[in-house]
């Protein structure tokens, strides 16, 4: 029998799971460990609260949950709880599907500002993860900026610039949902670096800024590029080229009644964040591409603004033992393979990149190169093992059972129209789970 410990039960962690049955069927134990008691990492805490179809993919994890041979094993934090050496004798493979939870830093003056937030802490915000609950942002002034040009930089400025009504059916936090409806924000500027043709935004979620009931978004004719260098694009590219280019030609007829301007800013870099401890500005060079690189010209302005959102891209969280790329901001690895009996897969392996279901062939391949490196296993411990460590260090531990009855709960006291609204302290997840 096998013994495999997969640490981070979101989309990488599940596909991962998934594989280990597909590879051993019942030669295998699987346990998957997660800090929260609750699981599917960022499939709960970071693909938007109004991208509710996306979130249907839990319903295939929770399938591979309910396999007899898969465990889930919540509200353990391993590094602390347990370290890493500890879980490498009592399992055959440690596989790290813990993601990318942090921030990537920007880097610029004034960085550390009040109501200047990086895309983790604020998605987190809104999709009510316990580390961010608090968070608070102060809406309360005319202009927000996000920086950068990903689909997280999309989903940030489309949940800021929504009314209520737009949230309907979806499961964003009633904290998060009472503060944006009494948001002052009526300009939304979204800069990048580069230009349109360097976006990282797919076309459907791009397509959705055209269909908000009071924003309307912004682009400047003169930023886009001959329309014939379309044709040199990746299908999917020129889709979203194309929606540049239709937001662009909008007239103050189409925009009746949009009191929200949602404003693409290209070639625009920040500088710094100005402010007295709280952000007034921000201050911006102007760019020009050099060799599809973002080079500085010089010219320089400032946007007048009280909060500013960074969607530069996120890295995984370091834990003692395992050997770390800080540049990279992901564990050090080579195709997955950490150390012997140790792997990573996902964004923990390759960075912040890609769809959700990237990550399936990422877990099949590490599943394949566990399946070349160990044996057929026995003699680990296993569960039981880490079960007597963890009554030992009196662990509170969560398991599949009990996440569905925080489910249950959540579904429960959802507010009218949502799927659910969701805890946002461990101590209520884990009161919902010992319920019954
Ligand atoms: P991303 O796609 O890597 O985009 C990061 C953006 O930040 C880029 O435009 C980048 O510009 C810019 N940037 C980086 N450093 C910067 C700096 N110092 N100053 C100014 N701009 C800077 O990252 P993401 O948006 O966080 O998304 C992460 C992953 O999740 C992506 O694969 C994304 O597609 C996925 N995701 C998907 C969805 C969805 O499908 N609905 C939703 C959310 C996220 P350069 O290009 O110039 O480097």
């Amino acid at each position: 029998m096998r013994q495999i410990a997969i640490v981070g039960s979101g989309p990488a962690g599940f596909y991962t799971a998934e594989a280990a049955l597909k590879q051993w069927s019942d030669d295998v134990r699987v346990d998957i460990f997660d800090c929260l008691p609750v699981p599917y990492g960022l499939i709960r805490s970071g693909v938007a609260p109004d991208h509710q179809s996306i979130k249907g993919v839990s319903r295939r994890y929770e399938k591979t949950s309910l396999n007899d041979n898969v465990r889930f094993i919540g509200n353990v934090l391993i590094g602390k709880d347990i370290t890493i050496g500890e879980l490498q004798e009592l399992y055959d493979a440690v596989i790290l599907a813990t993601g990318a939870p942090n921030d990537r830093t920007i880097g610029l003056p004034g960085e550390d500002s009040d109501n200047a937030y990086g895309s983790a802490a604020f998605v987190g915000w809104y999709n009510g993860h316990p580390d961010f609950a608090d968070l608070d942002p102060d809406l309360s002034h005319d202009t927000a900026v996000v920086i950068g040009n990903g689909n997280v930089a999309l989903d940030v400025a489309r949940i800021l610039a929504k009314t209520r009504d737009e949230f309907g059916g979806s499961d964003i936090v009633t904290h998060a949902l009472d503060i944006l409806d009494t948001s002052k924000i009526n300009r939304i500027v979204v800069l990048g670096r580069r230009g349109p043709h360097q976006i990282a935004m797919t076309p459907k979620e791009l397509g959705e800024l055209g269909h908000l009931h009071l924003a309307s978004p912004h682009v400047d004719p003169a930023d886009l590029p001959d329309q014939s260098e379309d044709e040199s694009l990746e299908p999917g590219q020129r889709k979203s080229v194309t929606h540049l280019r239709n937001f662009s030609a909008l007239t103050d007829a189409d925009r009746e009644g949009k009191s929200i301007k949602l404003e693409f800013d290209f070639f625009a870099s920040p500088k710094a964040i100005i402010g007295k401890g709280k952000v007034e500005a921000v201050e911006v060079e102007r760019t020009r591409l050099e060799n599809n690189r973002a080079v500085g010209t010089g010219e320089t302005y400032t946007i007048p603004a009280g909060m500013v959102v960074a969607c530069i891209g996120y890295q995984t969280s370091p834990i003692p033992g395992v050997p770390f790329d800080e540049d990279a901001g992901k564990f050090k690895n080579d195709e997955g393979r950490v150390d012997t009996g140790l792997y990573c897969v996902g964004w923990a392996r390759r960075g912040p990149s890609g769809t959700i279901g990237t990550n399936r062939p990422d877990g099949f391949g590490i599943i394949e190169k566990v399946d070349q490196d160990i044996d057929a296993g026995g003699g680990k411990k296993g569960y039981d093992g880490f079960d007597v460590l963890a009554r030992e260090r009196e662990l509170n531990c969560v398991e599949f059972h009990h996440w569905q009855e925080i489910d249950k709960a959540e579904v429960a006291r959802a507010r009218e129209g949502a799927p659910r609204e969701k805890f946002v302290v461990v101590e209520d997840m884990i009161e919902a789970a010992r319920r019954n």
